[in-house]
């Protein structure tokens, strides 16, 4: 789509070059725009984007090439003059994996541009710990079925996956992931080759991901400054500083949940000692419960979410105690960053009722005052399923940033078949 019309000039060339690259950003521009808002009308589109109509137009033609959107008749008039067509975001012309793998369970989903989801499963998994090859086996047989299912028409572009624990961003190296009792594991290069649908998988922190699901499709997509915090066995946070996640230099930037709160706590699985999640994880939560010793997991979360639905004190009393560490944790995170809002996930999410009062409390007693004024604390707005719902946009961030890409994407059933897993799934560690 490039080079036409160029002349032989040097200071040509580099106008050239200049417009190919604006029109690539504009593209971009409509596309993010059509993607987290939903279709819009043209004019709505120019009053969204700053460009002007006829650009829009010429823009909007491409991407309907492309077969990422749809132009359709205006059904009402957005203002003075003629009613303006409607452009919608094509789910099928850029369909994605998206797969999250926590520790209590595992999920896929495929995704299409807009957000639109077209098949979703999750399957809960005993609380013990599972060898990386079986857990990429499991996905793989999860995902089989949804690919499978995809009618012919719709373009494949990629998968992305949300795993609890460190990761390299450049291959989606897994460093460690405590929680799970793994360390070293090449998790992108094993999807990778246990999927074999064509497309580098991209790989990340689920905390991250959800951060970057709650930023743009949560309760608060206009919030430009975002901690997300997510309970599970760990503690899990994501950060989205003045609109940009914030990753660090290599990626492992938020692990908040191992920065030190109490230097008198208990030991932590990473190797450290009074880290946050030791007095604000599930462990500390059934601690709190007299649940004592290593009896963690989903019974006895399950036992301890009766006990506070019947309104019985200990339960009630355990919770309260939680939120005040976790909200400690928070104030530091609020004098950190300044956020206009912390979201709350998974465990915290789930029991957001019994532990908002004390979380407040502990919060506001950390953070500073001008901080605190600005600062809004809420349960996430997409629930357990943020980190996966960020997996499905980590996948579909490249075409959404260069639109073209969208040429070299092939149709699912023409791209490489997902490849039979060799070894029968233990049933017992899967559904
Ligand atoms: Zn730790």
């Amino acid at each position: 789509m490039s080079g036409k019309g160029l002349t032989r000039s040097p200071g040509s060339d580099a106008r050239g070059v200049a417009a190919e690259e604006l029109r690539r950003h504009n593209l971009a521009l409509i596309i993010d725009r059509l993607h987290f808002a939903g279709p819009m009308s043209r004019s709505d589109l120019v009053t969204r984007t700053g460009l002007n109509r006829s650009t829009i137009g010429a823009l909007v033609n491409e991407l309907s090439e492309l077969s990422l959107v749809e132009v359709g008749p205006a059904t009402t008039a957005s203002g003075p003059g003629r009613p303006s067509p409607i452009v919608r975001p094509r789910p099928e012309g850029a369909v994605v994996l998206a797969v999250e793998l926590a520790v209590d369970s595992i999920a896929v989903a495929t995704v299409g541009l807009g957000g639109h989801v077209f098949n979703h499963v999750r399957v809960e998994r005993p609380r013990k710990h599972l060898l990386p090859v079986d857990a990429v086996a499991v996905i793989a047989d999860l995902a089989r079925p949804l690919l499978g299912s995809l009618p012919a028409n719709h373009k494949f572009a990629g998968v992305g996956v949300a795993v609890v624990g460190v990761v390299r961003r450049s291959d989606g190296y897994l460093h460690i992931a405590p929680n799970l009792g793994w360390r070293d594991v090449p998790m992108g290069a094993l999807l990778s080759d246990a999927l074999s649908t064509g497309h580098p998988v991209s790989v990340a922190n689920e905390a991250d991901l959800g951060a970057i699901a709650e930023h743009r499709r949560g309760t608060y997509p206009n919030a430009r400054n975002l901690i997300y915090v997510s309970g599970e066995v760990g503690i899990g946070a994501g950060i989205i500083a003045d609109g940009v996640p914030l990753h660090g230099a290599a990626g492992y930037a938020a692990e908040a949940g191992h920065t030190l709160i109490n230097p008198e706590g208990r030991p932590c699985r990473c190797g450290g000692t009074g880290c946050w999640e030791t007095e604000a994880g599930e462990a500390a939560l059934l601690r709190h419960a007299g649940t004592c010793g290593d009896t963690t997991g989903l019974a006895a979360i399950a036992e301890l979410s009766r006990a506070a639905a019947a309104g019985e004190d200990s339960a009630l009393c355990a919770f309260t105690q939680l939120g005040h560490w976790l909200g400690l944790g928070i104030g530091n995170l609020i004098n950190l960053f300044n956020p206009d809002v912390v979201v709350l996930g998974g465990l915290y999410h789930r029991f957001y009722e019994y532990l908002e009062l004390s979380v407040v409390k502990g919060a506001k007693s950390q953070a500073l005052l001008p901080a605190w004024d600005v600062a809004t604390i809420t349960k996430a707005g997409l629930g357990t399923d943020a980190p996966l719902v960020g997996a499905g946009e980590l996948a579909l961030s490249a075409l959404i940033a260069d639109p073209a890409r969208a040429e070299s994407l092939r149709e699912y059933h023409r791209a490489r078949p997902l490849r039979e897993s060799g070894a029968p799934v233990p049933r017992s560690q899967g559904a």
